[in-house]
């Protein structure tokens, strides 16, 4: 689950970028409005959280410019204890969801799981590949009846790889979805969390599901 962040007080970016990538969430954070604008029309993100007060751009108006691009990514405003009005503004301007600060981070991310579930209406719940599931509410994944523990990274490299099943999926794609902006490309760690994760969820079972292709990426097959 890949999600923007766009907060200009930084302890209370830091403070849920923290949080939620306790819960399995990559999370990247823009500062002010204008580069929280760059990041949502460049980048695929399965959620975005928007301040309402931002330098350069406030919220509202990037929200309206997403939308007006066609960008249907569930949308969560935050906003100050003031602002009703903006409220009013923000979900008829194609928000999905507000927070009023302060909150609580339970609430957070209870939001956030309300979001993910409307959304997964067009994406599953439980992906699935031959024997192996894998809740994306619970994080839990099964094989052959049996509960595998997985890290935020393996879970996230999993979950990528069901959601794009019988397709190939680059190195680059998949460092791009589970990893942050800052973190460099170029290293080969994805394939030590491959590998991991492979551990777990093929070495003991007699049909391999998870696959390299050479020069290229990995694909979960399903067949
Ligand atoms: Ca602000």
């Amino acid at each position: 689950m890949r999600l923007l962040l766009v907060e200009d007080e930084k302890k209370v970016a830091s403070f849920i970028k923290k949080g939620l990538e306790e819960e399995y969430y990559s999370v990247d954070v823009a500062y002010d409005g204008k580069e929280g604008l760059r990041l949502a029309l460049t980048t695929e993100y399965d959620i975005m959280i928007f301040d309402l007060m931002l330098p350069f751009k406030d919220g509202i108006s990037i929200l309206k410019t997403i939308r007006a691009e066609n960008i249907s990514t569930p949308v969560l405003i935050l906003t100050a204890k003031a602002d009703i009005p903006d409220k009013v503004i923000g979900l008829d301007s194609g928000a999905d969801d507000y927070l009023v600060k302060p909150f609580s981070f339970d609430e957070l991310l209870a939001r956030l799981r309300t979001l993910q579930r409307r959304r997964s209406v067009e994406k599953n719940l439980i992906l699935k590949a031959d024997d192996l599931y894998l809740d994306t509410q619970s994080h839990k994944a099964v094989r052959a009846n049996v509960e595998i523990e997985l890290s935020q990274k393996e879970y996230s490299i999993l979950e990528y790889l069901l959601q794009n099943k019988n397709r190939v999926v680059s190195r680059t794609k998949l460092t791009e979805h589970v990893y942050d902006y800052n973190f460099d490309t170029n290293t080969n760690i994805i394939d030590v969390y491959i590998n991991k994760l492979r551990n777990k969820i093929d070495k003991n079972y007699k049909k391999q599901i998870l696959h390299s292709v050479r020069g290229v990426g990995y694909i979960i097959k399903d067949e």
